[in-house]
Parts: structure tokens; C-alpha cells; sequence
């Protein structure tokens, strides 16, 4: 089987002029998925055959498959192109796509567009993130609408500031000039952190954080920590600043607030998840991050956030 070049697909055109036939696109998941070696994907046997139909069937367990069992693409009506298509908008739009531009791009409707978007969210996951080191800074933000902002009888008593009752706190751990971890909480209590920092954070890390008590434990641990008093209008001390996360909670908000306008504290961690991912893929290419994407969309697939299939 030809090996197709991802590095030709730094366009949507060049998408686009490609990906034209269903025949293509499901011959381009058959090569990246399998190769050769066409596996089962109920029993793992390998060298499955193709029938005529174009499935697969499995002489072992005796199913028999199509080359999107078991992927984000399983049981859709909508054609693969439009679903590849999805795929490069929502990794190249720097504050990402909303449902209604896709809806209107690729010619689905809105709720199709809005299933969609949230199965290719989906490839985002953060489950395999890297331990982070070297110089890390932690940071929490709040989502949410600022109380002051609201009329007085949409006030809720005790919300200002850090109160989690009608916001919603993430965490984010940021490597300097590396990766980030972020991820929705409960809360921003030391018991709620502390096992998140050492899980992700190598032992010996430098980690530079605000004043928030939470963060006092840090240094009886294997970490050197140093504090960025903001409450006394300090913001950098010689290296040590917070300035790289809250850049990062920057463009997160302007994704949320400027594309999505509100995100539902059921899907938060998704759409953290895909400015996770934008962010750790910075340095990519187009045509990189849209192979990477297509390498997500063949692997195993669980989500079962969104059932209904597009
Ligand atoms: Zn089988």
C-alpha cells in the first residue's frame, strides 16, 4: 500500500483536493491504521481479509468489521471527508471552530457540527501527559462571570475572588518553554493539588506559584518553591514569575468567551483538553498537527461523554 505524505497537507485546499472520494479517505485510514496487516479489532488476530463489500471479516471471533469500528468515525452517516475536514479546522484555528461555523463549512447541521467537534475534542485527551520539570509554574483560575459584573439579585453571597460557588477552578502546571498540564477541579484545597503536582512534576522541579495557601506545603516536599506576591502588586522577581501560565489562561479564555461563549461544566475538561493541546503543539507544523490528529482518530476510541454518534 502507497504510504500517503501528511507533510503535502499544510491547506485546507491541499485537504481539500485530496481526500475527494470516500474511496481515498477510507483507503487512507486502512494505511495508517493497518498496513498490511489488517487487525481485528475485537480480538486483535491479525491478517484479516477484506470481503467484497470492503469490511473485514475475522476467521477467529468471526466479526466482522469496516476500518472505523471502534474509532471516533464508527457508525457515522457523515462522510469522511467532511469528517477530515472537521479535523484540520478545529487544529489549525488558533481559538479554535465553533459548531455553527463548522456547521456552515462543511455543510452539516449545527447539532451534527456540535457532536462532531466533540468527538475530535475527544482525541485531546491528557491521559498520557508528560512529567514536567525543570522551572514549572502553577496557577488556578476561576471560570465563570465575574461577580461584579452581575445585577445584584444574580449575586451569590461569598463568591468573590477564589469561591468556587458559581465558578469553576482549573489547575494548570506549565514547564517554561515546555509543555502544560491543566485540569477542571473540585477545588483548590492543598489535599485537592498536592497529589496533582506530584503526579505530573518531576521531584527536584523548581515551581514558581502565587500566594495562595494551598501552595505552602510545596516546599516540605522534593520541590524548591518560590512565590510571586501578587497581592502586594508583585508580579516578577528576576526568573520568578507566573507570566507563562496566565498566557496560557489567556488564550483559554479567549477561546472559550470569543468561539464557544460558555462551556458546560460537564464538557470543562474537554475544551480544556483541546487548548492543552493547541498549546503543546505550538511549534508543529500544519501538516504535522493534522497527521498527528489522524494517528488519534485510528487509535482506540472510548468515549462515552457523547453517545449518539453524528
Ligand atoms: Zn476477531
Amino acid at each position: 500500500m502507497k504510504k500517503i505524505d501528511f507533510t503535502k497537507f499544510d491547506s485546507l485546499l491541499s485537504v481539500a483536493e485530496y481526500f475527494n472520494t470516500d474511496t481515498i479517505c477510507k483507503q487512507a485510514l486502512e494505511e495508517a491504521r493497518w498496513g498490511d496487516d489488517v487487525v481485528c479489532p475485537y480480538c486483535g488476530k491479525h491478517h484479516c481479509t477484506k470481503m467484497k463489500n470492503g469490511r473485514f471479516c475475522c476467521t477467529k471471533c468471526k466479526c466482522n468489521f469496516s476500518v472505523t469500528t471502534k474509532t471516533i468515525f464508527a457508525n457515522t452517516k457523515i462522510s469522511l471527508k467532511k469528517w477530515f475536514f472537521a479535523m484540520y479546522l478545529i487544529s489549525s484555528h488558533k481559538k479554535g471552530v465553533s459548531s455553527h461555523q463548522i456547521s456552515r463549512d462543511i455543510k452539516v447541521t449545527q447539532k451534527t457540527a456540535w457532536f462532531m467537534l466533540h468527538k475530535v475534542r475527544s482525541l485531546f485527551t491528557q491521559s498520557d501527559a508528560d512529567v514536567l520539570f525543570e522551572i514549572v509554574e502553577c496557577d488556578e483560575m476561576y471560570l465563570g462571570g465575574a461577580e461584579k459584573n452581575k445585577h445584584d439579585s444574580k449575586r451569590t453571597e461569598g463568591t468573590q475572588g477564589r469561591s468556587t460557588k458559581t465558578k469553576k477552578p482549573i489547575f494548570g502546571m506549565i514547564q517554561r518553554k515546555g509543555n502544560i498540564v491543566a485540569l477542571a477541579v473540585n477545588d483548590t484545597k492543598a489535599e485537592t493539588l498536592m497529589p496533582i503536582i506530584k503526579q505530573f512534576v518531576a521531584e527536584n522541579t523548581v515551581i514558581y506559584t502565587d500566594e495562595l495557601n494551598s501552595y505552602t506545603r510545596l516546599s516540605k516536599e522534593n520541590f524548591t518553591h518560590a512565590v510571586v506576591h501578587h497581592n502586594e502588586n508583585e508580579f516578577v522577581v528576576g526568573d520568578i514569575y507566573t507570566n507563562t501560565i496566565e498566557g496560557f489562561w489567556s488564550h483559554f479564555k479567549k477561546m472559550v468567551f470569543g468561539t464557544y461563549h460558555s462551556v458546560s461544566k460537564k464538557y470543562l475538561q474537554r475544551y480544556i483538553d483541546e487548548e492543552v493541546y493547541r498549546w503543546n503543539t505550538r511549534k508543529m507544523s500544519e501538516s504535522y498537527r493534522f497527521s498527528d490528529m489522524f494517528a488519534k482518530s485510528i487509535g482506540s476510541y472510548e468515549y462515552e461523554d457523547v453517545l449518539n454518534a453524528a
